[in-house]
């Protein structure tokens, strides 16, 4: 692993739909430059499954907006990625259930969950070296983040994608994948907040054709470039 020295790093934000492969790309970008991954929105999730545990619902703003200032969300690199915490406890995998997954659009549209996580992951950023990967990091909450990708896949292919990841622990077919995918979009767009969006100045990456070691260089390859040109 090459690590670049402290003062010689940047940040990289990596926005785009659900399953365009960000969180693979920009953990194993993270691992190659010896950079910090952090994955926005397993945040999100933690702050859904705690709210779920606390029968919040979404569309009660006031209680989700108070419970979200109580939570202390950590998050931990692991040897199998990297790993959630909720006050203290390791939900790494519980974050990942279709409960959370199909509540975890409305929940992120609040307007103070959304300033809760985005101080924090503002703070995680601070000494430069991360590679967050998200939906609004290079449009708002890193608007400075020297490289920013726009990393996206056809509907079809990100349906594909995870349905491989997930198939054996959830019953989903395909289909109702792709049809719940759309949707999160569609939420995620078109929300009030910072909605997903490609930033101006973010470089869009089309990986339906792609392996995911192809977009891991090319995005490699692009910081250093960055890295040279900040110096
Ligand atoms: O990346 P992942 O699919 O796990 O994100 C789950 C959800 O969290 C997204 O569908 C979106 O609603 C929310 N999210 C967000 N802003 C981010 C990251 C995730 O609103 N920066």
């Amino acid at each position: 692993m090459q690590q670049d020295g402290d003062g010689d790093r940047i940040n990289i934000a990596i926005d785009g739909p659900a399953g365009a492969g960000k969180s693979t790309v920009a953990r194993k970008v993270a691992e190659q430059l010896g950079y910090v991954y952090i994955d926005t929105g397993a945040m999100y999730r933690a702050v859904t499954l705690s709210a779920i545990r606390a029968s919040i619902a979404p569309e009660d703003g006031e209680r989700l907006a108070a419970h979200a200032t109580t939570l202390e969300i950590g998050l931990k690199p692991g040897e199998q990625g990297q790993k959630v915490y909720l006050n203290g406890e390791n939900v790494t995998s519980e974050i990942r259930s279709r409960e959370v997954t199909l509540l975890v659009s409305p929940v992120a549209a609040n307007e103070t969950v959304r300033e809760v996580l985005g101080t924090l992951q503002r703070g995680f950023a601070e000494s430069k070296g991360v590679v967050m990967d998200g939906r609004d990091i290079g449009s708002h909450v890193l608007p400075n983040a020297e490289l920013k990708i726009f990393l996206t896949a056809s509907v079809e292919e990100r349906a594909r994608r995870r349905y491989n990841e997930i198939a054996d622990s959830q019953s989903i077919t395909l289909e109702q994948l792709a049809v719940e995918i759309a949707e999160r979009d569609r939420l995620d767009e078109g929300r009030d907040i910072a909605p997903l969006v490609c930033a101006k100045d973010a470089l869009v990456m089309d990986s339906t054709a792609m392996t995911i070691d192809e977009v891991v260089e090319a995005i490699v390859k692009l910081s250093r470039t960055k890295l040279a040109e900040a110096k």
